[in-house]
C-alpha cells in the first residue's frame, strides 16, 4: 500500500507545476516542502518567458500571472535585447513578476486541485524498491509512493541520495546579490570593472512603455562580484560590506539586509533525469548563473513534459518505458540553457580581448536573422523534440490557433486546459475510429483558415490532423488515414482499449 501514488520533494516553481500537472490528470500526488510558507527569502527570478506564459495559458491559469506582473521585452542574450513583438505568438512578450509572487499564484492553483503539501518539514532519506519507494521525513514520519520526484533546487537531497552523476563546470565568478538599506546614495544601474558586474537598483519598479522605471525611494537590491571564487559558508552583511568596498572603496553605509545571497557560474546538470522510480526536474537536475533568467522557466517547463507521462503511468495507461521520453527530451534543452549561461558569463567578462568578441555578438544580435534565433532560443519559443523526420510541426509547440468549430469558435489552447490529449483533425470530418483511446483522447474536427507559421522557421505547410500531447508539443502529424496514427496514439498514449 501506497500513501499516495507521487511524491514529490519540494515546493519551489517546479514541484508546484508538476504537483498541478498531476492533480489535474487525477493522481494522489503529495508535495514535501521544507519551508513552512511559501514565503520566499531572498532575490531570485524575475520574470517568465514567452513560452512558460504560453504553458501556463494552455492551462488557463496564464491571466492570474499576467494580470499581477508587467508585460516587456524581456529576452536578452549577454546583454543585447531581443525584441520578440513579431513573433507569432499570443504572448509575444515576456513578463516581469518576482518569484516570490510566481510562486504565491502557483500555490494557489495547487491548492485549489487540492494537493496535499507536507510543509515545514524535509526529506531527509528514502529507500526504493521494485514497486515504489520509502521516503523519510524530518519528523520522522515515514511515507510510501510509487514514484518520488526530486523538485528539491540544486543542492538536492533526492538527487544525491539517488547516486546520480551531476557532472558539469565549478565556478569561476561569484557575486553577492541582496536587499538592503543604503545610508548614502550608490551609483545606480549597473556597472562593469575588473571583478565583473555590479549593480544597484530600487527593489520596486514598474515596467512604463517596456522601459524598467525604478522607485524613488525603499528597499535597495544590491548585486556585487566577490573578489574570490569558493566560499562556503552562507554570506553574512560583513560580507556584503567587504565586497562593496572592494569595488566601491564604501559600503555605502549598508545595513537592515531582509535577504543576502551568493550566485555562481557554476554549471552542472544531472547525468540522468531518471533512476528507476526516483526523477529529478528544475534546479535538482540543472544549475547555471541566472543571466537570461531561463532557470524558473526551465523547471517550469520540465514539470508540464514529465507530468502527464508520469500520470499515464501510474495509472498503468502507459508502460514505464514512457518515462525514459522526459530524459531524451528534456536533458538537451537544459544543455543547451547551460551552453548558453557559460557563452554569456564569459563575454560579460571584462578581458579585453572579450570585449570586442561581445560586441562583434552584439552586432550580429542587430541583424534579423540572428536576432530571431536567438530570441526564440532566450524565450523558449524555439524548443524542438527530436521525434524523427517528418512535418516542422513534429516535436514542436502546437500554436494556438483560432479553429473554427461546428460548435463555434475555439481557440487551441483551450483544449488542452485539462492536461488531456487532443487528435485535431483540419481535414474532411471523420475518417478514423478514436474509440479504443476514446477514454484518454479527445478528438475535434475544426478548421483553419489562417497562415501557420512557426517562430523562426516561418510559414509551413498546413497539416490536415496533428496529435497535440498534454503538454502542447505535437507528436505526429499527418491525415486521418495513415496507419501510423494507432501506432503514435500507442506510442504516447498507451495501446488502444478492447471494445
Ligand atoms: C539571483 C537569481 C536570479 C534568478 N533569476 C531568474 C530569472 O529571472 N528567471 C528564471 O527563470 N530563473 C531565475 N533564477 C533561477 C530560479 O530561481 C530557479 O531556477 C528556480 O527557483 C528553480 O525552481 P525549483 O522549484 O526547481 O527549485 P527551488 O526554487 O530551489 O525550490 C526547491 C524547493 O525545495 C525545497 N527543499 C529543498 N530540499 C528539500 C528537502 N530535502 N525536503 C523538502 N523540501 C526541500 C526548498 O525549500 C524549495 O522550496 C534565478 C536564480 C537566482 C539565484
Amino acid at each position: 500500500m501506497t500513501d499516495h501514488a507521487v511524491l514529490i520533494a519540494g515546493g519551489g516553481p517546479t514541484g508546484l507545476m508538476l504537483a498541478g500537472e498531476l492533480a489535474l490528470a487525477g493522481v494522489d500526488v503529495a508535495i514535501v516542502e521544507r519551508r513552512a510558507s511559501q514565503d520566499l527569502m531572498g532575490s531570485r527570478a524575475g520574470g517568465l518567458h514567452s513560452r512558460t506564459i504560453e504553458v501556463l495559458d494552455q492551462r488557463g491559469i496564464a491571466d492570474r500571472f499576467l494580470s499581477e506582473g508587467q508585460v516587456a521585452q524581456v529576452a536578452a542574450f549577454a546583454g543585447t535585447p531581443l525584441d520578440i513583438s513579431d513573433f507569432p505568438t499570443r504572448h509575444p512578450y515576456g513578463l516581469g513578476l518576482r518569484q516570490n509572487h510566481i510562486e504565491r499564484i502557483l500555490a494557489g492553483w495547487v491548492g485549489e486541485l487540492e494537493v496535499p503539501i507536507y510543509r515545514g518539514r524535509e526529506l531527509t532519506g528514502f529507500a526504493q524498491d521494485d514497486t515504489g519507494v520509502d521516503v523519510e521525513l524530518s519528523d520522522g514520519q515515514l511515507l510510501r509512493a510509487e514514484y518520488l520526484v526530486g523538485c528539491d533546487g540544486g543542492r538536492s537531497l533526492v538527487r544525491k541520495a539517488a547516486g546520480i552523476e551531476f557532472p558539469g563546470w565549478d565556478p569561476t565568478m561569484s557575486s553577492l546579490i541582496a536587499q538592503v538599506e543604503l545610508a548614502e546614495e550608490p551609483e545606480w544601474g549597473i556597472h562593469h570593472d575588473a571583478l565583473g558586474r555590479h549593480a544597484f537598483g530600487r527593489v520596486e519598479y514598474e515596467i512604463r512603455d517596456g522601459e524598467i522605471v525604478y522607485a524613488d525611494s525603499g528597499p535597495v537590491g544590491v548585486v556585487v562580484t566577490e573578489e574570490h571564487v569558493g566560499a562556503t559558508t552562507e554570506p553574512t552583511l560583513h560580507d556584503l560590506s567587504e565586497a562593496l568596498i572592494a569595488v566601491w572603496g564604501t559600503d555605502y553605509g549598508v545595513h537592515s539586509p531582509t535577504s543576502i545571497s551568493r550566485f555562481t557560474d557554476m554549471a552542472r546538470q544531472a547525468a540522468a533525469y531518471r533512476e528507476q522510480r526516483v526523477l529529478l526536474a528544475g534546479d535538482a537536475a540543472h544549475v547555471h548563473n541566472p543571466v537570461g533568467g531561463q532557470g524558473l522557466n526551465t523547471g517550469v517547463q520540465d514539470a508540464v513534459n514529465l507530468g502527464w507521462k508520469l500520470a499515464q503511468v501510474v495509472k498503468r495507461i502507459s508502460p514505464d518505458t514512457l518515462l525514459d521520453t522526459y530524459h531524451a527530451e528534456r536533458h538537451p534543452v537544459a544543455a543547451r540553457v547551460l551552453r548558453n549561461t557559460i557563452a554569456q558569463v564569459t563575454l560579460f567578462r571584462q578581458d579585453d580581448r572579450i570585449k570586442p568578441l561581445g560586441d562583434i555578438i552584439s552586432e550580429l544580435l542587430n541583424m534579423d536573422e540572428p536576432r530571431t534565433r536567438f530570441a526564440a532560443m532566450m524565450s523558449g519559443l524555439d524548443i524542438h523534440y527530436e521525434l524523427g523526420e517528418g512535418h516542422p510541426l513534429l516535436g514542436r509547440r502546437m500554436p494556438d490557433l483560432d479553429l473554427v468549430t461546428a460548435n463555434g469558435p475555439l481557440r487551441v489552447f483551450t483544449l488542452l486546459s485539462d492536461a488531456r490529449p487532443v487528435l485535431l483533425n483540419l481535414g474532411e470530418p471523420g475518417g478514423f475510429d478514436i474509440t479504443p483511446w476514446v477514454d484518454r483522447v479527445q478528438m475535434i474536427d475544426a478548421k483553419y483558415v489562417g497562415a501557420w507559421e512557426l517562430p523562426v522557421l516561418g510559414a509551413v505547410t498546413a497539416p490536415t490532423a496533428v496529435l497535440i500531447r498534454p503538454d502542447g508539443y505535437v507528436g505526429w502529424v499527418g491525415d486521418l488515414t495513415h496507419p501510423e496514427l494507432a501506432d503514435a496514439l500507442t506510442t504516447w498514449f498507451g495501446p488502444p482499449t478492447a471494445t
